[in-house]
């Protein structure tokens, strides 16, 4: 059998000491460059018996040069920083809340250095890791006890397993929510060893539908705040008071999982309002569950605050070890707990607070702003226009309030049935920047809704840097 025609690939060893193999090295390291070069040299190795090799390929430069973007593309980081542009602030796909900067530095701290995580510096012993924020949790809700797990949905497992394992929990069929994922109250409610007691209707339960569900079997009333949808219309549902009444009577507890939750009346704000887990307390609940990462706006986390002997029985559940907060969000979580201490500069501080509460002509002042740019980069293949947004706060939380606000909008100069392919290109387009630009697509257009870009300086920077979409775009500033 003749040998294929055309260049052979090099041997490895004459392309590991090529020009730009050494910084290869001392950026990648040896182990992963020599790797590369073998998985390089095989596929040019496959194109050399398909007779398939040009000169061009098998040179030592071209093959460097291909060695670097095989690495550069494996070695990125595949957690990335990006524009969140969709007009959702709290986006579960996107990372939800964003920490405020007093909760990065305590992050920072927490990561680089020993802690007291589980250890008493008044007596020198060891200590637990929910003391370092009890006190401010009970200081800021009002309640008695509190507890910190990994996220809501693993406090109201542990509060149900804890409180309700082996009896009847009571629930409104008006509460057996889906919270996205493999999230239903149900199948959690299952989980945790409770005999699910459905009592009313989908869209009406009344003070006697729980009444005559209650016996012997009872563990505990269970309410769930309907957080992403609403039912209107013919409704009912049982105020917390009169719950808490019933639950008392009985000697059950009433817990209840608020969510989103919130430690401030958002209406102050300018914001729709959401339950407050004082309000819930007060009202009687026995137990309330509420996550960090909703309208908190901190980590992720589930926070537990309730009565003091339920609040023991939580924390000792074999249950509460697997879930437990790690250190870092902790750190967080007390920091951002502080913040709520000074309520009138909480929007200032609070990222989450800001952005949610970001002023509509200030979006759209900025939009403004932007659109000439957009329009100089996209060239004329597009309009640019300023228009009226609704955001949404996001997380299940007021799920049909909007926040007006403004977005650039962006839509193709293409007939239509061409639309949607250019749509779909530039939204790539966007995604594969350096910081990630998500917008939305609607109506025929891609929408960048600015309430959270914080950073023009480094949107503008990269469109500038990265070559523009249409060849024929003038005007761009490649400052
Ligand atoms: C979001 C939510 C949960 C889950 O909280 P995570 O912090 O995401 O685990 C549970 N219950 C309700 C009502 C929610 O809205």
């Amino acid at each position: 059998m003749s040998a294929p025609p055309g260049p052979r690939p090099p041997a490895v060893d004459r392309l590991l000491g090529a020009e730009g193999m050494a910084e290869l090295e001392e950026r990648f390291g040896h182990q992963a460059v020599r790797d590369a070069a073998r998985s390089e040299l095989a596929a040019l190795g496959e194109a050399y018996r398909r007779g398939q090799l040009t000169a061009e390929a098998a040179s030592l430069p071209a093959l460097v040069e291909a060695l670097s973007r095989r690495l550069e593309a494996r070695h990125r980081p595949r957690v990335q920083r990006l524009f969140n542009l969709t007009g959702t602030v709290l986006h579960t796909n996107l990372g939800r809340a964003l920490l405020p900067d007093a909760a990065v530095e305590a992050v920072v701290q927490a990561a680089r250095y020993p802690l007291n995580l589980e250890f008493d510096l008044a007596d020198g012993r060891r200590g637990d890791r929910d003391s370092l924020v009890e006190p401010l949790l009970c200081e800021l809700t009002g309640a008695e006890a509190a507890t910190v797990v990994n996220n809501n949905a693993a406090a109201v497992l542990l509060a149900l397993s804890a409180l309700g394992a082996g009896r009847e929990g009571v629930i409104s069929r008006g509460e057996l929510v889906e919270i996205g994922g493999a999230f239903r109250i149900p199948d959690i409610m299952a989980q945790a060893g409770v005999t699910l007691r459905e009592v009313g209707t989908t869209n009406r339960t009344h003070p006697h539908d729980y009444a005559s569900a209650l016996g012997e079997q009872t563990g505990l009333i269970a309410r769930v705040h309907p957080s992403n949808y609403r039912i209107e219309g013919f409704t009912r549902s049982v105020p917390t008071e009169e719950l808490a009444r019933l639950a008392r009577c009985h000697g059950v507890p009433l817990v209840e999982d608020l969510g989103s939750g919130s430690l401030v009346d958002l209406s102050h704000y300018g914001l729709p309002r959401e339950p407050l887990v004082q309000e819930s307390l007060i009202a009687g609940a026995d137990v309330v569950t509420f996550s960090g990462d909703k309208l908190l706006g901190g980590p992720q986390a589930g926070v537990i605050v309730g009565r003091r002997d339920l609040i023991e029985r939580i924390k000792r559940h074999p249950l509460k070890r697997a879930l437990r907060m790690d250190k870092l969000n902790l750190a967080a979580l007390e920091a951002v707990l502080g913040l709520y201490r000074d309520p009138d500069r909480l929007a200032e501080r609070l990222t989450t607070l800001a952005l949610l509460a970001r002023p509509a002509q200030s979006i759209r002042a900025q939009a403004e702003r932007l659109a000439p740019r957009l329009a100089a980069w996209l060239g004329k293949d597009w309009q640019v226009e300023v228009a009226d947004a609704q955001g949404m706060i996001g997380s299940g939380a007021q799920p049909v309030a909007r926040l007006p606000g403004a977005a650039l909008c962006l839509t193709p100069n293409a007939p239509r049935r061409d639309a949607g392919g250019k749509l779909a290109a530039l939204a790539e387009r966007l995604r594969s920047l350096p910081i990630p630009v998500i917008g939305r697509i609607e109506a025929g257009a891609l929408w960048l809704d600015l309430r959270q870009l914080d950073d023009e300086a480094a949107f503008l920077y990269q469109l500038a840097a990265a070559q523009a979409p249409h060849p024929a775009a003038e005007g761009v500033d490649n400052a």
